[in-house]
């Protein structure tokens, strides 16, 4: 089982999507231990202080080091993790091999920015990875942790209904994934394409194919080129 704590100044910006769909079904089965933790439990200040004003001025805050040590600190006392991530703006892009990857690991902890970002000496001590969920600035790092925990624990064997079908999305490989169709056959003035109703399925498997060659052409050929 992989066990992914959450390490934020927000927590209630991150539990809601976890009580959902694919992430609750993983929890509920033990497939995933997911564990928010709020930063402000880790403060020891009367108004429970995580952010401070930046030394050499300018706008914004920042996240103070000392609750952020404390808790990370906290955790790793009770087990080694493979990885402490910072979801940061400028880190290395979150792609489906590192999905892949991070699907692997037993312990990882994910660590919220939020406001103008985190006191650096936490990125040099306590953070092993920076990933970013692509090139905009979001307020904090909430979105992107729960971006990164979707994109990896669907990977993990049992989550999905059928454990073939993450395979076959786009970015596995090269190819991006075919038109989907379901029932009813007629929609309007529109019909599924009569291969996927005719039962055979080399036929089926080669029109897909065709589809997800097509479709990278016209809108990823880039993916192609990276061959
Ligand atoms: N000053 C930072 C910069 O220019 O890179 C942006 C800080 S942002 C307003 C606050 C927090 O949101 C960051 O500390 C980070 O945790 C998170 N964040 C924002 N955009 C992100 C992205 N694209 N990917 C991952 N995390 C992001």
């Amino acid at each position: 089982m992989i066990r992914i704590d959450v390490v934020t100044g927000f927590p209630r910006l991150v539990e809601g999507p976890l009580q959902e769909s694919m992430l609750k079904r993983a929890r509920e089965q033990g497939l995933a231990e997911i564990v928010v933790h709020d930063l402000r439990d880790a403060t020891s200040d009367k108004h429970r202080t995580i952010d401070d004003t930046p030394f050499g001025g300018g706008a914004g805050m920042v996240l103070k080091p000392e609750p952020v040590f404390t808790c990370v600190e906290r955790l790793q006392a009770e087990r080694t993790y493979d990885e402490v991530i910072y979801l940061s703006a400028d880190g290395e892009q979150l792609t489906q091999p590192l999905a892949n990857a991070l699907s692997l690991r037993r312990n990882l902890l994910l660590l919220c920015g939020h406001y103008k970002g985190i006191d650096e000496r936490i990125r040099e001590r306590l953070v092993t990875r920076e990933i970013s969920i692509g090139d905009y600035v979001l307020t904090g790092g909430e979105l992107p942790a729960l971006v990164v925990i979707d994109a990896v624990v669907r990977l993990i064997p049992g989550v999905l209904h059928d454990g073939t079908s993450a395979l076959n999305d786009s970015f596995q490989d090269p190819l991006l994934d075919a038109p989907q169709y379901t029932r009813p056959a007629v929609f309007r003035d529109m019909a599924v394409p009569d291969v996927l109703l005719s039962g055979n399925h080399a036929d089926i498997e080669r029109w897909r194919e065709e589809q997800r060659l097509r479709r990278t052409k016209q809108r990823r050929p880039d993916l192609l080129n990276e061959q």
